[in-house]
C-alpha cells in the first residue's frame, strides 16, 4: 500500500460565471513512504494546487485521494485537521511565519494547536530537537523577523515537521532563496528523507534543485505530462 494515491483527480477553481480553470485534470499517482518527488511545471501549471490537494488544505471534484490507507473525502472535519496537524508537515515559500513571535514560539504553534495539552517542558524539548536537526538551535530567541531568509526557512521546516509527520510538502521552498542558501535548504531535506524516512514532496522549477531528487513529475496545464 502506497503512502499517496490520487485517482482521476478534477479540480475546477471558477471565478464567476465564464472563467473556469480546469487547474488538475485527471491526475493518477502513487508515492510511496519515503520517496523523495520533485514537482515541475511553468508558472500556472498547477503545481501548488497539486500540493494543496496532497496537503489536505484544498478540495477536489471529482476523483480519489487515498492518504496512508485513509480515503479523505470520507474523513470527518476533526478526523481531517488532525491528520493535517500529525501526518502532514508544509513548507510555503514566503514562509508564512508569524513576525512579532520568536522562532521557538513559531515552531511550537502546530503543538499548541494540536490540543494535545503538552506540558510546556515537552514542548521545549521537541522544539529544540527540531531546531537542532535544522541547525538553528541558536536562534530560539531571535523574532522570526530579525532572522536571514535562510533562517526562516529553517524555522519554516521546523515548524512542518514539529510533528515528526509522514508527509512533508513544500512549494517552492527556494524560490526566495539564493543558491548558497537553496543547497543548504535542500540537505535538509535530503537528511530529513534519509534519516527519518519522510516521504518529501517538493515543487520547483529549479532544475538545481530537482535535479537532487529520485522521481520527477512534471505538470502541463494541469496535467502529468511525464
Ligand atoms: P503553479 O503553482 O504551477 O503556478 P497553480 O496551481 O497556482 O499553478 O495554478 C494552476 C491554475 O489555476 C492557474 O491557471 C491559476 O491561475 C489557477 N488558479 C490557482 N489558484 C486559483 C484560485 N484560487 N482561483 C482561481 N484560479 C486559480
Ligand atoms: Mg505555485
Amino acid at each position: 500500500m502506497s503512502l499517496i494515491e490520487l485517482n482521476n483527480i478534477n479540480k475546477t477553481y471558477t471565478k464567476g460565471i465564464e472563467n473556469k480553470v480546469h487547474a488538475l485534470k485527471d491526475i493518477s499517482l502513487n508515492i510511496e513512504l519515503g520517496e523523495m518527488v520533485a514537482v515541475v511545471g511553468v508558472s500556472g501549471s498547477g503545481k501548488s494546487t497539486l500540493l494543496n490537494v496532497l496537503g489536505c488544505i484544498d478540495s477536489f471534484d471529482s476523483g480519489k485521494y487515498t492518504f496512508d490507507e485513509k480515503d479523505v473525502t470520507t474523513l470527518s472535519d476533526k478526523a481531517l485537521s488532525h491528520l493535517r496537524n500529525k501526518d502532514i508537515g508544509f513548507v510555503l515559500q514566503n514562509f508564512g511565519l508569524i513576525y512579532g513571535k520568536t522562532a521557538s514560539e513559531n515552531i511550537a504553534l502546530p503543538l499548541i494547536l494540536s490540543k494535545q495539552n503538552f506540558p510546556s517542558s515537552e514542548i521545549d524539548e521537541k522544539v529544540k530537537n527540531a531546531m537542532e536537526k535544522v541547525g538553528i538551535a541558536d536562534k530560539s530567541k531571535n523574532l522570526a523577523e530579525k532572522l536571514s531568509g535562510g533562517q526562516q526557512q529553517r524555522v519554516a521546516i521546523c515548524r512542518a515537521i514539529i510533528n515528526n509527520p509522514k508527509l512533508l510538502l513544500a512549494d517552492e521552498p527556494t524560490g526566495a532563496l539564493d543558491r548558497a542558501t537553496s543547497s543548504e535548504v535542500m540537505e535538509i531535506f535530503k537528511e530529513l528523507n534519509k534519516k527519518e524516512n519522510m516521504t518529501l514532496i517538493v515543487s520547483t522549477h529549479d532544475p538545481y534543485v530537482y535535479n537532487q531528487f529520485d522521481r520527477v513529475i512534471v505538470l502541463e496545464d494541469g496535467k502529468i505530462k511525464e
